[in-house]
This record gives C-alpha cells, structure tokens and sequence, in this order.
C-alpha cells in the first residue's frame, strides 16, 4: 500500500528529473534529507549507536541519482539516470511573485522620448516579413559592418509567449538565426523539460547584428535597432515576454537594476506581462543561475498557460 513516504519520493524523483533535464548536475541537501531519500533512518529514528558521521560528500546528491518514480527504483543503488522524456512536467509549488505595474518602454504609451518610439518608419510594415526585408539591409549602426548574417527572430508570428534575449552570437551570426549556438541549446533543453514548445514562441534579440567578440551591446547600438524589436512586438502582439539578461531587461522595462533585483517579478501593462531572466549563457558560465532560471520558466510557463 502506499504510503506518505513513497508519495514524497516520487515528488523529489519528479523533481530530480525535472532539475536534469534542465541540465543541472547537482543538487545541494542537508545531510538527513539526502538520508531520507536513500531509504536511509534519520538521526531522530536512528539506533542508539546513532549515525554515523557526517562527511560533506554525503550532502551532495545528483539528480542522475535520484529515485525515478517507480516503485521498482528503492534506493539511489538501483536508480539509473532519469530519462530524456520531453513529456511537460509539473508545475512544482511557484512562490508568489511581486506584480509590478509597469509602462514598458515598448508600450504604445511610450513618449517620443522612450526609444522604442523613434519607429524609423517601421509602422508602415505590417507583416514581420517586411520588417525583416528592412533590417536584412539596415546599415544604421556600425555593427553592419561585421556581420555575415541578419539574425531577425524566428518562431510563431502569432506566439503568446515571446522571448527577447541581447545579441547574436558567432553561431546565430554565421546561422542567422537566434539562439542556435550553446546558450540556445541549453534554453531549448530548459523549454522542452518545462513543457513549452520552441516552435510555440517566438525568439528575437534587441540587437540584430553581431557586436564584435561577442561584447555588450553599446546603448547607441541598441538605439539604432531596437525600433525593429518594438515593431516585432507590436506585430505579434504577445502576452508574456521573457526578457533574457540584463540589457533586454533593462531595455524592455526602461528601468535600471541588478538582475538579482529585477527578477522573480512580473512587470504588468495592460494585457501584457514581462517576466525577467538570466540570460542562459549566464548558466553556462556558472552554474548557480540554474536554479533561478529554471524558477522563473516554471512562472513563465504558469503564466503562459493562463493566458
Ligand atoms: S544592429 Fe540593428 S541597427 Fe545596427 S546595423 Fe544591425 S540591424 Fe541595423
């Protein structure tokens, strides 16, 4: 029969396979929660002789080690490493969220001051293929000069869910397509293990053009293209945008801050929310903004599913 325990541990298992598929490779636990996983007594069961000790490795474990969810898999022993399945999922408890009642840069309220109003003639476009045909030809910053491709945005021109990281990189450069090098790979792993299609959304940068080394963009840069990005917004007209790293966030929010302090929010404007993120290439320098990513998609994805 089952009972409490085997109920929590499939929770962990599915949370451990969640956590892997996302490509975390560690977890951190107390040292008796790790015991408690591994079937094992804790200090407030154990015999009189008590435990034994403590070693630091014991409070380590791997989501690859991690019970699977079936009755057959007991002990961290016999469990094999969780399985590739792109099924969604489920959502964990989401902390709450601070809503923050925003007036983004790109909204239609925006003032001629805010840049996403210099339109640079873009309103007459009305299809993302004409805005495209423009910045394929744009020469309105320097970046022109280094580029081999365009990389415009890709995915569903009607998606409800748009995500906006910083800049090509070498791969999307030479592709001219976005987020197809390593950051993009590791957010196609964070999005299938979160249940949300890649085809569904759609992905765009705020610049366009590849900057040299792969460096920051420049707040001229980001002047002189992010008139394609509010038109790109404007035309697929989604409900939930992700903003990736701190020069997307900034831009689309129009305020400054920290990541650290402009996260685990949604920003609200009318019918439209904004939910900031690290930047997935963040993840690949360290992995500590795992976990934090891996929050803020299951919020994302809550708050894309309800709208
Ligand atoms: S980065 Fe943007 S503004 Fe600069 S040349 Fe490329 S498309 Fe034009």
């Amino acid at each position: 029969m089952a009972n409490r325990g085997d109920g929590a541990k499939k929770l962990a298992a599915e949370y451990f396979r969640q956590l892997s598929e996302a490509g975390e490779t560690e977890v951190y636990l107390p040292p008796g929660d790790v015991r408690s996983l591994r079937g094992e007594r804790t200090s407030r069961s154990a015999s009189p002789a008590g435990p034994a000790p403590e070693s630091s490795a014991a409070a380590t474990a791997s989501p690859a080690d991690a019970p699977r969810a079936d009755s057959t898999m007991k002990t961290p022993d016999t469990a094999a490493a969780p399985s590739a399945s792109t099924a969604a999922p489920s959502a964990p408890d989401i902390p709450e969220p601070e809503i923050i009642s925003a007036k983004f840069a790109f909204s239609s309220k925006a003032t001629t001051s805010d840049m996403f109003a210099k339109s640079a003639g873009l309103e007459t476009c009305t299809t993302l293929e004409e805005v495209e045909a423009r910045a394929v030809v744009c020469q309105n910053c320097e970046l022109a000069g280094g580029r081999t491709n365009v990389v415009f945005g890709a995915g569903n021109p009607n998606a409800r869910l748009l995500f906006v990281g910083e800049a090509p990189g070498r791969d999307e450069d030479i592709q001219g397509v976005p987020f197809v090098g390593r950051s993009g790979q590791l957010l196609n792993k964070i999005l299938e293990a979160a249940g949300i299609e890649r085809d569904d959304v759609y992905i765009a940068n705020i610049i366009k053009c590849r900057p040299p080394g792969n460096r920051t963009p420049f707040t001229n840069e980001i002047e002189a293209c992010i008139p394609y990005l509010g038109r790109q917004v404007a035309l697929i007209d989604p409900r939930v945008i992700c903003t990736l790293g701190l020069p997307a966030t900034q831009t689309l929010l129009g305020i400054r801050g920290s990541m650290g302090s402009l996260r685990g929010k949604i920003y609200v404007e009318g019918n439209v929310k904004v939910i900031p993120t690290y930047h997935p290439a963040a993840a690949l320098r360290d992995p500590k903004y795992k976990r934090p990513i891996w929050d803020d998609i299951q919020l994302i994805k809550r708050e894309y599913e309800k709208a």
